[in-house]
C-alpha cells in the first residue's frame, strides 16, 4: 500500500465487489450521482452467475428465467422483443452482457481482481476502506458495495443416516444437466425455482424420479390465456377477456389461475398449509405435466437414509442412488470483519438491502429477495446506498441521509404473513417496499427510478426519466 500522510486526500472512488446484475447496477446508480466507481470482479468477464462456465456458477443447462422478459429486466434497458416469453439462461447471459456494455462496465472493471478482505479505516484523513485482493494487491477506496451475490455458499441441512448412504449426494449448485441423472433413481429435495426445474429434469431423463417437500406448496403454471403468471400476479399483466368473461380482476384472476390447477392431491401432492403467495411462488408447467403423467412422484419430509433407502416421514420408503439438495444458499461475506454486519439464519442483514448500519461507507446491492423481479428491484434500491455514498461525499442531503440512517427501520415484510423460513429471511413483500419508496423519495429526498415494465414499457415517460448513463 502506498505512504499516505495527513495531507493526503481521502480517496475518492467507491469499489463494488461482483459484476453481476446487483453490481452493474449499482455502478450505474453510482455514477448517475457522479461518483467514481471500480467494479472488482474475481472472474474475467461481467454477468455474474449466468456466466455457466464460472467455477462454482449454480447454473444449469435447462435453466429459464423465472419472471418475463417484459418485466424482468434493468431499468431503461427492456429486453429485446424477439426474446421468448421467458428467456432462456444463455438469452439472459448474453442480455446482462449488453447491459454491462451499455454502462460502459469493462471500463470500470478490474476482472481477475478477487477480493479477499476489505477494512474500514479511520484516521486524520477521516473514514475510508481499504481492499486487498487475493493476489495481495492493496487499495484504498472511500466506501464499499457488496455485490458478489446470493447463490455461491450452497446450504446443506444434515440427514440423519447420510454416511450410510450408497448413492451420491450432491447440492443443486452442482447440477449442470440432464445427463447427470440418465440411468438413475433421482431423489430432488426442496421445491424452490431451482428444485422444481431440476426435479422436471429427472422426471423427463431420470429411470425414477421423487420430489420431497416437508410442506405442501401452491403450484401455478407459467403462463395462463398467453400471459406470464407471475405478471398477472404482481398485477402488471391482466387475462385478456373471453366470450365467456370479462377481464377480471386481480382477486378473480388469482382465483382463476389457482382453479384451473385444480385439487392439487390430484397431483399427488399435500394441500399446502399456507396462503399463496406466503413463500416463494412455483410457477412450472412441467412438473404438473410430470406429476400428473406418473413420470414424478411427491414424497414428504425426509426422516432418515439408510444404505439404498430413504425413508420419509409419512412411512415410505424410495431407493434411490442420486440426491439432489435443492436446498438454498446462505449468504455471508467472508472478506469482511467478522461481526461487522449481522446475520440472521446464515443471511447478512443490511438496513434497506443497502446500508450497514453503523458502518460509514459499506453498502450493498442484491441481498434482498422479492416474488417480483430481481433485476428491476436490486436497480431501485441500490439508489438509497447511492445517494447516502454521494450525501456523504457531497454533504447534500447529508441530514435527511443521516436521520434515515438513525431511524428509519421499516420492516420491509409489511403485514404480509411470511412463513417463517430459513429462506423468507431476506424476503421483501413488494407492495410494502412501493409505499417505503414513496416514503424515501417523499421523507429523505431520495429519488427510485421505477421499471415500468410491460406492453407500454417502450414508450413510457418512466422511461426516459429512468437512468441513462
Ligand atoms: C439457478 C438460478 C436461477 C435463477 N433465476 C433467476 C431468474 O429467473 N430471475 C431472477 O431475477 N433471478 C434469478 N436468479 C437469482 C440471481 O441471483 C439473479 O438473477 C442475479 O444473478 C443476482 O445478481 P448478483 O449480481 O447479486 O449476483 P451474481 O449473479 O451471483 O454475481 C455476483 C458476482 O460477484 C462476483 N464475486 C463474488 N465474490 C467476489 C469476490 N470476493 N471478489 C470479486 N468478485 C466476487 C462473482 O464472481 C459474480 O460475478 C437465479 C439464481 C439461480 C441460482
Amino acid at each position: 500500500m502506498s505512504q499516505t500522510t495527513s495531507s493526503t486526500p481521502l480517496p475518492t472512488t467507491f469499489a463494488i465487489v461482483g459484476a453481476g446484475p446487483a453490481g452493474l447496477v449499482a455502478a450505474r446508480a453510482f455514477r448517475r450521482y457522479g461518483l467514481d466507481v471500480e467494479i472488482l470482479e474475481r472472474w474475467d468477464k461481467p454477468g455474474g452467475l449466468w456466466n455457466i462456465e464460472q467455477p462454482g456458477s449454480p447454473l444449469y443447462e435447462t435453466c429459464n428465467f423465472i419472471c418475463s422478459r417484459d418485466f424482468g429486466g434493468f431499468i431503461g434497458f427492456p429486453m429485446p422483443k424477439d426474446y421468448p416469453i421467458y428467456p432462456r439462461w444463455d438469452q439472459i447471459r448474453d442480455y446482462v452482457h449488453d447491459f454491462a456494455r451499455h454502462i460502459g462496465a469493462d471500463e470500470l472493471t478490474r476482472y481477475g481482481a478477487d477480493v479477499a478482505e476489505a477494512r474500514p479505516v479511520s484516521d486524520e484523513r477521516g473514514q475510508y476502506w481499504v481492499v486487498r485482493t487475493a493476489d495481495g494487491d492493496e487499495r484504498e477506496y472511500r466506501g464499499v458495495v457488496y455485490a458478489g451475490g446470493a447463490q455461491w455458499d450452497p446450504y446443506i441441512p444434515q440427514i440423519p443416516g447420510e454416511e450410510t448412504f450408497t448413492g451420491k449426494i450432491i447440492h443443486s449448485a452442482h447440477y449442470d444437466s440432464p445427463d447427470q441423472f440418465r440411468g438413475k433413481r433421482v431423489l430432488v429435495v426442496g421445491a424452490g425455482n431451482s428444485g422444481v426445474d431440476i426435479v422436471c429434469d429427472a422426471a423427463f431423463h431420470a429411470k425414477k424420479a421423487y420430489l420431497s417437500t416437508r410442506r405442501g406448496y401452491w403450484f401455478f403454471p407459467k403462463t395462463a390465456f398467453g400471459k406470464a403468471v407471475p405478471d398477472i400476479f404482481q398485477g402488471v399483466a391482466q387475462i385478456p377477456a373471453t366470450s365467456l368473461f370479462d377481464t377480471p380482476d386481480f382477486p378473480a384472476a388469482v382465483e382463476l389461475i389457482t382453479a384451473s390447477v385444480g385439487d392439487l392431491s390430484n397431483y399427488g401432492l399435500p394441500q399446502p398449509d399456507h396462503a399463496p403467495a406466503t413463500t416463494h411462488p412455483i410457477a412450472n408447467n412441467q412438473v404438473l405435466h410430470a406429476l400428473s403423467h406418473g413420470l414424478l412422484e411427491h414424497r414428504p419430509g425426509i426422516e432418515r437414509i439408510a444404505a439404498d433407502t430413504v425413508h420419509f416421514t409419512d412411512g415410505r420408503t424410495v431407493q434411490v442412488d442420486l440426491i439432489v439438495l435443492a436446498t438454498g444458499y446462505d449468504l455471508h461475506v467472508p472478506w469482511l470483519p467478522e461481526g461487522l454486519v449481522p446475520e440472521v439464519e446464515g443471511h447478512i442483514q443490511f438496513q434497506l438491502g443497502a446500508l450497514a448500519e453503523g458502518v460509514p461507507g459499506l453498502y450493498a446491492s442484491g441481498v434482498l429477495h422479492f416474488a417480483d423481479c430481481t433485476f428491476s428491484m436490486f436497480d431501485e434500491l441500490v439508489n438509497v446506498a447511492a445517494a447516502d455514498a454521494y450525501a456523504t461525499v457531497s454533504g447534500e442531503n447529508l441530514e435527511n441521509i443521516q436521520r434515515l440512517r438513525d431511524e428509519y427501520r421499516p420492516n420491509l415484510q409489511g403485514d404480509f404473513p411470511f412463513l417463517k423460513v430459513r429462506r423468507n429471511v431476506n424476503q421483501v413483500d413488494v407492495p410494502t417496499l412501493r409505499k417505503v419508496q414513496e416514503e424515501l423519495r417523499n421523507d429523505f429526498g431520495i429519488e427510485i427510478p421505477i421499471y415500468p415494465g410491460g406492453d407500454d414499457f417502450y414508450d413510457h415517460p418512466a422511461r426516459s426519466a429512468a437512468v441513462a448513463v
